[in-house]
Parts: structure tokens; C-alpha cells; sequence
């Protein structure tokens, strides 16, 4: 099922980020040991019930060049762009304020479900001082208290009722959905473009969700293909799109609903650490990667200027080793048909299922080759592998003690099981079981 979004909006300092981390729970202290990358403190992923959802503080969202009124408009008109369901978060001590009034009345215009959290009511005696509240016209109002925790249950109990429920599938399984992600100027639109072919840009808004509207679907040698999320890369006019927390906020959420992520770098800027970031994002999801190194018509070439610019993306993106890099130009088109085969192979191997006999050969000759070290005199014992995920391709390997598998191990299996099964394009996720 798709996974819904969350926005959390308010005036600064009545509590948004004290909520979002509470909400967050320990997910958000997760940081993946991928150099560069920690985890976006305004983007989250959160679970009640049965239900995982998306959280995006949008008080995060950095807008401080603009007057104050302004800044939260916008955070308001960014939770209405991006949530399914919005929390809107008050002060319940200071009562209802006209900031406060200011993101009600942009609320009212959209049509999202809107959850009124009254924040700060660290104990029961308070709740009787939040009546106000039901002035601003949210229907019922949820008393809370971000820093103790309390009455969190009952607001989400309303958030996740908005849900819509039942199968919500946008796309086929057969399609093989990409984001184009990437700084700003890279040539995300043009390659987008290219892809397409220039009369096939505008994207149309009809049938399915809003969120539907910004894809691009397209048939190319009769495999399907959806861009997702082509809208975010067109300058839509709105002042807070070219604030970098947003942009980030639309790539993550682009590689969310991506199979495949291109990873777009612009050959006559070379690498900065802004592109190590962001293709941080796509391997920390878990999607395939292909890396495209675009404006290859602007940079003065000889025969050793490809290989050495590979070799720079290698030293720089080590995490990415198994992302095929792509040369080509958006703009003259040159190269471009060496793309799609690129994108069908790390399609392909991020939903591979292997044998497990076959797996299970591999495993075997692999540790005969180059047992596990002992380590205070205790040695690994690895019995048995299975894959049990795909997209990305994930194996349990069941061993004695787990604590005894090493990271240079697991990158050992995992050279192996690449080398066997050839996982082009795809990261693939081991993880080390006690057997039973
Ligand atoms: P934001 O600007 O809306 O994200 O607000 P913050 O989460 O940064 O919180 C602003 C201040 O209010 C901080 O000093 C928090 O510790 C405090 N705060 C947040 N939630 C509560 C609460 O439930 N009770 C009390 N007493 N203080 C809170
Ligand atoms: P985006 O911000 O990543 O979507 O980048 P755009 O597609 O808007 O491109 C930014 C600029 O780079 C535009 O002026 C494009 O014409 C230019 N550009 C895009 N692709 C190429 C390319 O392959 N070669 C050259 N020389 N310029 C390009």
C-alpha cells in the first residue's frame, strides 16, 4: 500500500519538532555508516497502528529570509502541497494567537484533513484552559504534551483515520518507475525532456490522485516506465521551491516511490559535496542507482578523460560501487540511448530473486575460500542463507553468533553473492541471524 505523508505546521516554538521526534521515535537516531549522509531532521517516517506513514516538520524548513507571516504561509502551503493529513499544532498556553489565526485561515482552503493538536498541556488540570481553541474550526481538538508525551495516541488515532483505506496501487508491478535527483541545474528537466521527447512534457492531470499528476509515464522498446515526480523538477514559481531543505524534502520523497534512482551529476562542475548527499539518500532507501554524468558535450575530452572521471565519482561515491555511470548530453541528445538499457538492468536486479540452492552453493564455497577470523577465540559459523526481500535483494544468513559477524565479512559475502549473481546496479542488504 502507498505510504501516506504527514505534515506537521504551526507557528515557531509551539512544539512542532519536540513531536515530530516524539512521533519519529528512535527512527530518526538511524544514521547509516555511509559517509556524509545523516538523516534529514525534517523527514521522518512514523508508525501507529497498523499504519507506517511519512513526517515532515515543516517548521524544518528553513525560510528565514522571508518576513515572518510569510515563512509560515509557506510552511502551511508546503504541508498542503506534500500531506495527506495535516497536524496543525497550537501553544495551549498562550491561547489562540493571530499567527496562529494566519495558518488556519490558509488551512481552510485546502481540502486535507486537518488534526488540531493543542500543545504543552503537560498535566490534566490544564485541559480545561483549551476551549478556545475550538474557535479556530477544526472540529475537535487533541490537548498534548510534546515533551511528556502525553495524549500523542488520540491525535494519531484521528490522523490515521484520515487514511484512505483499502489498495492503492499508482502503477503496475511491470512498470519500472526512476526519479531524476540531483542539485539544482544539472539538467534534471532536460534530460526529463530528452527522455520524453519534447512534445510529451506536459503532464497530465487527469484520472488518480494529484500525486499521480506529476508522473510521466512513457513506453520506450515496449517496457513501461513512469518518471516520478517530474513536476518537482520544473520551477513551479513558488518562492519556497528553491530552498535547499525543500528540494530535499522532494528528492527524498521522489526516491521513496522510485524503483530506480539516476543520480544526476554535471560533468563541467564536477563532484560537490551536495551530490554526495543526495545520492546518500537514494542508497540509504534502499533503491538502485544508476549514475548519469550529464553536460558531457561541455568538458574538453581526450581518451583518458572518461576513466579518469570515473575514477573520481569512484573515489568520492565508494558507497555507491555498484552504480553503472553513465556518460551522455542532455542537450545534444549524444549518448542518451546508452541510458534506458542501464536503468531495465538495475531494475531488474534490485527485484531478483535467486535460487536458493544457488545462494546456498555460493555461501558454501565462499567460506571454504576464506573462513570467518575468530575473534576472542570464538570462530563464526555461518549454516545457511536465504533471500528473503527483494527491491533491494535481502538475505539472512544464519549463523552461530551474530556479534561475531564482522562488517568486513558481510562485504566479503556480499562481493561474492554480487559476483555470482551479478546484482548490477542494486545494493543488496545482509543481515546475520542466530540459528535456532
Ligand atoms: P517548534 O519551533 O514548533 O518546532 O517548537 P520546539 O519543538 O522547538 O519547542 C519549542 C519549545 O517548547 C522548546 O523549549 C520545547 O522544549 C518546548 N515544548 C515543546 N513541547 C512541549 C510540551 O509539551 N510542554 C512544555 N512544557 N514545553 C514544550
Ligand atoms: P535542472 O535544474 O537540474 O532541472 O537543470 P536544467 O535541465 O534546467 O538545466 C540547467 C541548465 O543546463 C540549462 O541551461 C540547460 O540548457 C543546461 N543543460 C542541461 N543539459 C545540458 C547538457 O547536456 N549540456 C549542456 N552544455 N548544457 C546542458
Amino acid at each position: 500500500m502507498m505510504k501516506r505523508t504527514v505534515a506537521i505546521v504551526g507557528r515557531p516554538n509551539v512544539g512542532k519538532s519536540t513531536i515530530f521526534n516524539r512521533i519519529a521515535g528512535e527512527r530518526i537516531s538511524i544514521v547509516e555508516d555511509v559517509p556524509g549522509v545523516t538523516r534529514d531532521r525534517i523527514y521522518s517516517s512514523g508508525e501507529w497502528l497498523t499504519h507506517e506513514f511519512n513526517l515532515i516538520d515543516t517548521g524544518g524548513i528553513d525560510l528565514s529570509d522571508e518576513p515572518f507571516l510569510d515563512q509560515i504561509r509557506q510552511q502551511a502551503e508546503i504541508a498542503i502541497d506534500e500531506a495527506d493529513v495535516i497536524i496543525f499544532i497550537v501553544n495551549g498556553r498562550e491561547g489562540v494567537t493571530s499567527a496562529d489565526e494566519e495558518v488556519a485561515k490558509i488551512l481552510y482552503r485546502s481540502k486535507k484533513p486537518i488534526v488540531l493538536g493543542v500543545n504543552k498541556i503537560d498535566n490534566p488540570e490544564m485541559r480545561t484552559d483549551i476551549y478556545d481553541f475550538y474557535s479556530l474550526g477544526f472540529g475537535e481538538i487533541y490537548p498534548i504534551s510534546g515533551s511528556h508525551g502525553i495524549g500523542l495516541g488520540d491525535l494519531l488515532d484521528e490522523v490515521v483515520s484520515h487514511f484512505p483505506t483499502g489498495e492503492d496501487k499508482p502503477y503496475e508491478d511491470d512498470v519500472i518507475k526512476f526519479s531524476l535527483i540531483g542539485r539544482p541545474n544539472v539538467g534534471k528537466s532536460s534530460l526529463t525532456n530528452a527522455l520524453l521527447g519534447e512534445d510529451r512534457v506536459i503532464v497530465s492531470d487527469i484520472a488518480g490522485t494529484t500525486r499521480d499528476a506529476v508522473d510521466s509515464p512513457y513506453t520506450y522498446n515496449g517496457q513501461k516506465y513512469v518518471i516520478i515526480d517530474t513536476a518537482g523538477m520544473r520551477k513551479r514559481g513558488k518562492v519556497y521551491e528553491t530552498t535547499e531543505k525543500y528540494s530535499v524534502l522532494r528528492a527524498m520523497r521522489a526516491i521513496e516511490r522510485s524503483d530506480v534512482v539516476l543520480v544526476i551529476l554535471n560533468a563541467e562542475e564536477g563532484i560537490r559535496e551536495q551530490d554526495k548527499h543526495i545520492a546518500g539518500y537514494a542508497h540509504e532507501a534502499g533503491r538502485a542507482v544508476v549514475i548519469v554524468v550529464n553536460k558531457w558535450d561541455a568538458v574538453e575530452k581526450d581518451e583518458k578523460t572518461m576513466s579518469e572521471f570515473e575514477e573520481n565519482i569512484r573515489s568520492h561515491f565508494q558507497f555507491l560501487d555498484y552504480a553503472p555511470i553513465v556518460f551522455l548530453s542532455a542537450l545534444t541528445k549524444k549518448r542518451i540511448h546508452t541510458l534506458m538499457p542501464y536503468i531495465d538492468r538495475a531494475s531488474e536486479s534490485h527485484s531478483m530473486r535467486v535460487q536458493s540452492s544457488v545462494l546456498n552453493d555460493v555461501i558454501t564455497d565462499a567460506v571454504a575460500m576464506n573462513p570467518a577470523p575468530s575473534d576472542k577465540g570464538k570462530r563464526l559459523r555461518v549454516y545457511y542463507a536465504t533471500q528473503v526481500a527483494v527491491k533491494p535483494p535481502t538475505f539472512v544468513v544464519f549463523v552461530n553468533e551474530p556479534e561475531l559477524m564482522h562488517f568486513s565479512y558481510l562485504r566479503f559475502l556480499e562481493n561474492r553473492i554480487r559476483a555470482a549473481f551479478e546484482f548490477e546496479g542494486t545494493p543488496i542488504h545482509i543481515i546475520a541471524r542466530a540459528r535456532k
